[in-house]
């Protein structure tokens, strides 16, 4: 069972204050599942899916699904719709209604120029001028310099920055352990809206988590880094904190690799769904469920969930 550590955080804004990250018992558990459409689910997709599940369920709480596709260049509604045909042909049934990211610009853009604005910046710095700056100071490329900060850019036309705090934020991950982190240390001020008005990744899922009244949010260990600054954002704008945080172990390949749409992992096919959640169960390292309906499966799989045998872990391999 994981939860925040309490702590103090100061910040460079007037708009968030020193506070402390408390964890508020009294909230009931809603956990999710937040798939990007730019491809099928694979197996390291579903991994998380079901754990996800299996987790909230085990502690009698509610499983959202959230689609999200923002990145309207990279994102498809066919890959959507398989998600959840895929996800419904395994038994794993969502609770509420599906939320889907593309819907949401208005709500991410209001919070941006309201409660965020106060640490938002206007940013016309290129990767290639970053890079060439990187390679001259010798520094981070992928630590933003602030090169823009206090020009006053105007945000329409440029992409748009947060400042992140320079300060440490302890949070107790229920797979990985304590976490400590600096988030204008590792991430620096990430870019949450693009050039093109496309809505990042971190502001979206800082928002909607936080919307969604989202207690435990259990993902891939690729997302721990960015921990941190979703933390940061969404006390900005003053969300409810995450009580609990869980970064499964990534799937490899033969070759080491993480199964990713990138390196083109394969589709999962659901025209044998115990199998399959079978499968998903063996990688989780749980114990065996008998073969049944998926429903009845995962029913099992819930009862028997055990986590701990995941602690400490960042890979497993999938082959
Ligand atoms: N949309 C992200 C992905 O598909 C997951 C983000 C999250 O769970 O916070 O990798």
């Amino acid at each position: 069972m994981s939860q925040i550590l309490p702590l103090s955080l100061s910040s460079h804004t007037s708009t968030a204050q020193p506070s402390t990250v408390a964890q508020d018992v009294s909230r009931p558990p809603i956990g999710r599942f937040a798939p990007s459409p730019t491809g099928q689910l694979h197996l390291g997709s579903l991994t998380t899916a079901v754990a996800s599940y299996c987790h909230i369920k085990s502690l009698g709480g509610q499983w959202r699904l959230r689609i999200e596709d923002t990145d309207t260049a990279r994102c498809d509604r066919q890959f959507s719709e398989q998600i959840l045909l895929d996800l419904e042909a395994l038994g794993l049934y969502w609770d509420g209604e599906v939320i889907f990211q593309s819907e949401r610009t208005d709500l991410y853009n209001d919070y941006l120029t309201t409660l965020l604005a106060p640490l938002a910046y206007g940013c016309q710095c290129s990767r290639k001028s970053l890079q060439a700056y990187a390679s001259h100071y010798h520094s981070d490329p992928s630590h933003y310099p602030r090169l823009c900060l206090g020009h006053k850019l105007d945000w329409q036309s440029h992409k748009v920055r947060l400042q992140l705090p320079n300060t440490l934020i302890g949070f107790m991950d229920g797979v990985q352990g304590a976490q400590w982190v600096n988030p204008q240390q590792s991430e620096g001020d990430v870019v949450v809206r693009r050039q093109d008005g496309i809505i990042n990744y971190i502001l979206a899922a800082s928002i909607d988590d936080g919307l969604q009244n989202i207690t435990h949010v259990m993902r891939g260990l690729d997302i721990l880094p960015m921990t941190g600054a979703q933390i940061s954002i969404m006390q900005a704008a003053g969300l409810p904190t995450i009580n609990h945080w869980y970064h499964l172990p990534l799937m490899r390949n033969a070759k080491g690799q993480k199964l990713s749409k990138q390196n083109l992992a394969r589709p999962i096919d659901v025209s044998r769904p115990s199998e399959l959640l079978q499968l998903a169960l063996i990688l989780l390292k749980q114990p065996a469920v008998e073969p049944d309906s998926p429903v009845r499966m995962l029913e099992q799989a819930v009862s028997q969930w055990d986590l701990r045998v995941l602690m400490g872990q960042q890979a497993l391999s999938a082959d």
